[in-house]
């Protein structure tokens, strides 16, 4: 048996500064497809995926709950590894950087490249602010304030290490400008990166820092950390066991065949990356891919804090992690920004997933069912009509391998659809219903029903790396054994049984009702109400109310009671006459704010003595948390006025 070939594939390592969110979805899910497709091609695939853990950022974030970095990030990253079961991520390996393995790697490539010269100490330059102990460069600053905390900022320097980036330039040119490599896509990424970071000149690039803490000691110089870049961009090769003895994969799998991430980070992924590689003497990663990003209503980038985030757990939930995954893959255009609705997915899910494939699917079992008891006869008149459909199926397999493999996901899932519409088509074309009533057309009748099945098997198998939990539901309605859905079967005509038995299953795609959904959702999505603090009073009779006598009042006088840090005492006209009342709201009011001011109270409650003096009546106020206030009418209301 020949050996397989390796394929490495890798997601960017995301940053666990907060929960993760269908915005780190995308690029997750796209190497989970690809990497199932190869591994069914016969590929030995090592899919990467993990978290990039240090950074002051993090640092900060733990501090303010009042944790350690590593405990911060250990809750974080557990909800990270929670959301890709979720979602089906058959990733081999999950890398984090706090992992010793990666330490220990990180220090010795860092050693490795000042003991060859690409790294120097030098001083760092950057606007300082002092309380927040922080770095930033003059793009960073808002309105030349410190972004976090909007104080001022001063010119610091720092002692620091830098890597030789700027004499790189050339080469990465020439490495973005090999067709034969095709190195960057989609290729309007290679200009951007000539045109706005080579051409303009590349800057050596600082990669350690001293003024915070969390993060890789720089093991030769004291007080040094590793900043960002060789420790994150390091972690696709110091999984597989470079400068480590963690693993031993490095020589079987590098270089990656392919680099997946967001356009944000193509930059240090086709710039930075490939220098340092270049610097240490290891062969380059053979394609880098930056998608676009899941924008929301307004076209903006996906971002927590606009309150607008869409819940991957809900979604996966409610309508199939399928679903998701194929929603997502199906809408975003390779290298473009995908907007995300709901009522989008709704709609997509019920056109091409209900209506189109789980309709053929349970029409063709059904009438298997009706017309055959669930098994098709061996003897079948096929003829010439057939062979639209089939050789339309026929071109599916290479295209979905080209398609998926350079991230072109809507292309070939719309072929795909393309076909299953076509066999619906077949459906309407061939009438197996007047096909049934005929004794002597029984042959063409299995015919028909054998080549949908038949289609919906080849589908079914280049679907799964998309909808790896559904597939296999559908190979078992329609009686499609493991030998005939590996993908060389996908490329076969014809390979079910000819006596082939199929079973009714449960419908695969209900369809969603969008409006009622919609509804539910944004209910969910909803803040809780927060309750007023008294509790609601059982329901009273009309006459309870009325026998309490409620009117618009002038203060006349108020003074302190003395002794009473609480009560004020009014003399009130009450439109009837003067009277004396207290109310315990010396804390809240000065008395002569109150004097000449109309208020509301109740007057027929009976006489009440406190401190010694009488009251007669109670003044009404609205009290909300450490709110308060007395209930007030305008001037022009007369006292004695009556409330209702
Ligand atoms: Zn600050």
């Amino acid at each position: 048996m020949s050996e397989k070939t390796p394929f490495y594939i890798t997601t960017p390592i995301y940053y666990p500064s907060g929960n993760p969110h269908i915005g780190h979805c995308y690029s997750t899910i796209a190497c989970d497809c690809v990497a199932r497709m190869k591994r069914m091609q016969g590929f030995d695939v090592m899919f990467l995926t993990g978290t990039d853990e240090h950074g002051q950022k993090i640092e900060k974030k733990a501090a303010e709950e009042g944790m350690t970095p590593k405990e911060y990030v250990d809750g974080i990253v557990a909800n990270f590894k929670k959301l890709w079961s979720t979602l089906g991520i058959s990733y081999d390996r999950y890398i984090r950087t706090t992992d010793d393995y990666h330490i220990e790697s990180v220090q010795k490539i860092f050693k490795k490249l000042y003991d060859t010269g690409y790294i120097y100490k030098s001083a760092y330059k950057g606007k300082y602010c002092t309380p927040c102990e922080s770095f930033w460069t003059e793009s960073q600053l808002v309105d030349g304030k410190c972004p976090d905390c909007g104080r001022e900022v001063t010119d610091a320097s720092e002692e620091a290490y830098f890597f030789k980036l700027s004499q790189f330039a050339p080469k990465l040119k020439e490495l973005l400008l090999d067709e034969q490599k095709d190195f960057l896509n989609p290729k309007s990424r290679v200009n951007e990166m000539i045109n706005n970071f080579i051409e303009p000149g590349l800057q050596d690039l600082c990669v350690s820092r001293t003024s915070f803490k969390w993060g890789i000691p720089v093991d030769f110089d004291e007080g040094h950390i590793v900043y960002v870049w060789i420790d994150a961009l390091s972690n696709y090769i110091t999984a597989l066991g470079y400068l480590n003895d963690r693993y031993n994969d490095y020589d079987k799998y590098w270089p990656a065949d392919m680099h997946v991430m967001a356009k944000e980070i193509v930059r240090f992924h086709s710039l930075i990356w490939p220098a340092i590689l270049m610097a240490l003497g290891e062969p380059l990663p053979k394609k880098v891919y930056g998608h676009g990003w899941i924008t929301f209503g307004d076209g903006g980038k996906m971002s927590k804090s606009k309150g607008n985030v869409v819940d991957p757990f809900i979604l996966s939930e409610r309508y199939g992690v399928d679903s998701l995954r194929y929603h997502l893959l199906r809408e975003m255009v390779f290298g473009s920004d995908c907007p995300y609705s709901n009522e989008q997915m709704f709609n997509r899910y019920n056109s091409d997933l209900a209506n189109d494939l789980g309709n053929l699917v349970s029409r063709t079992v059904a009438m298997i069912e009706k017309y055959f008891g669930g098994t098709l006869p061996v003897d079948k008149d096929f003829n010439d009509s057939d062979e639209e459909l089939l050789s339309m199926t026929d071109e599916l397999p290479a295209f979905v391998d080209e398609t998926f493999s350079s991230l072109r996901f809507s292309e070939g899932l719309e072929k795909i659809f393309r076909t299953i519409a076509r066999a619906n088509k077949y459906i309407d074309e061939n009438e197996p219903w007047i096909l049934a009533k005929d004794e002597a057309k029984k042959g063409r009748l299995a015919a028909v029903l054998y080549n949908l099945l038949d289609t919906v098997r080849r589908c079914a198998i280049l679907l799964s790396p998309v909808m790896p939990h559904i597939c296999p539901e559908i190979f078992e309605q329609i009686g499609a054994d493991e030998s005939v859905t590996t993908w060389e079967a996908s490329k076969t005509r014809h390979a079910l049984k000819a006596d082939v038995t199929v079973k009714k299953g449960r419908v695969l795609f209900p369809r969603i009702d969008i409006e009622k959904e919609l509804e539910e959702l944004d209910a969910m999505s909803r803040p809780a109400r927060e309750l007023p603090s008294e509790p609601m009073k059982e329901i009273t009779n009309f006459d309870n109310f009325a026998a309490l006598d409620l009117r618009a009042v002038k203060v006349l006088s108020c003074e302190k009671v003395p002794k009473s840090d609480k009560l004020l005492k009014f003399i009130v006209d009450d439109g009837f006459g003067e009277r004396q009342v207290l109310s315990g709201i010396a804390k809240y009011y000065e008395p002569e704010q109150l004097v000449g001011k109309t208020l509301g109270m109740i007057i027929n409650l009976a006489p009440r003595k406190m401190m010694g003096l009488e009251s007669n009546g109670m003044i009404m106020s609205v009290r909300d948390g450490d709110k308060f206030r007395v209930v007030e009418f305008g001037d022009d209301i007369k006292a004695g006025a009556d409330i209702s």
